[in-house]
């Protein structure tokens, strides 16, 4: 399915639709900065110990050039029609970070739980400077995949960012299908266990239940009877990143709610 016939069929997202591809438009205009791939026999113990490459000290990667695009980003989308609501307020945010001293080492700082910056709409800068931050990680997290031992890891947060998965996806036939998690961050998969609820951590797989959602061939929603928690779940291969960019799913999120489950599922998308 094309994502034209996928709109035509979900009408009610096209306005997010429209601002998604604005803003990846405007994402894929900047240049993009080089990054320092770590050696990976200095962050080794680290990984052993569960903590997630951005944040180790041993790893020391620089997270700060990701901050740079981001305020590439912010200054491009300003620089939009004044009626916009986007460009006003991207405008509000590019003003307010512009007094601010070391501003891209201070959002990248903001985008690893560092909440002393307060912006206003922190919500779109998280959004709009994780979409930036993403580009520039993209070599780092290929070659993370490339090296990451994934039975080593097997943990419910991202190994490169450590945010909570937004998604879950299911790859493989069985026997021997395996679930990975998708960070709505850095756009990191990683795989963890098969059964059991990443939330609570509840490997009682009789706990865990599948919610097949009417018209959506490859989403579906699994949630925990312990915790209440669900996870949407992209059921193929092929189109990750429509399927797992999380708003294509937030009629899921809606559904889910209506029942009386719970999003613990980082996401940068309110609804
Ligand atoms: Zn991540
Ligand atoms: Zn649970």
């Amino acid at each position: 399915m094309t994502p034209e016939l996928w709109l035509e069929a979900h009408s009610y997202f096209r306005p997010l639709a429209d601002l998604s591809a604005q803003v990846d438009r405007a994402a894929a205009g900047i240049d993009v900065l080089d990054g320092r791939i770590p050696d990976w026999e200095d962050y080794r113990a680290d990984f052993l110990a569960g903590v997630p490459l951005l944040p180790s000290t041993a790893a020391a990667v620089d997270l700060e050039p990701g901050g740079r695009m981001a305020g590439a980003l912010l200054e491009r989308l300003a620089s939009g029609a004044p009626s916009e609501r986007l460009a006003v307020q991207t405008r509000a945010l590019d003003t307010e970070l512009r007094c601010e001293p070391h501003v891209s080492r201070r959002i990248a700082d903001f985008l690893l739980g560092d909440e002393t910056l307060s912006p206003p709409f922190p919500g779109l800068l998280r959004y709009l400077a994780w979409t930036a931050t993403a580009r520039f990680l993209r070599p780092l997290v290929k070659a993370f995949d490339g090296w990451r031992d994934e039975e080593r890891w097997l943990r419910r947060y991202c190994p490169t960012c450590g945010s909570l998965p937004a998604m879950a996806q299911l790859v493989g036939t069985d026997p021997g299908r395996l679930r990975l998690l998708s960070c709505g961050c850095c756009g990191t998969r990683w795989r963890y266990r098969r059964i059991g609820c990443p939330f609570c951590e509840s490997a009682d797989d009789h706990r865990l239940s599948a919610l097949a959602i009417e018209g959506e061939k490859y989403l579906r929603i699994d949630y925990c009877q312990s915790c209440r928690a669900y996870l949407k779940t992209y059921n193929g291969e092929g189109s990750e990143t429509f399927f797992l960019a999380d708003w294509t799913s937030l009629h899921l999120d809606v559904i889910a709610r209506d029942r009386g489950l719970k999003r613990l599922a980082n996401s940068l998308y309110e609804l």
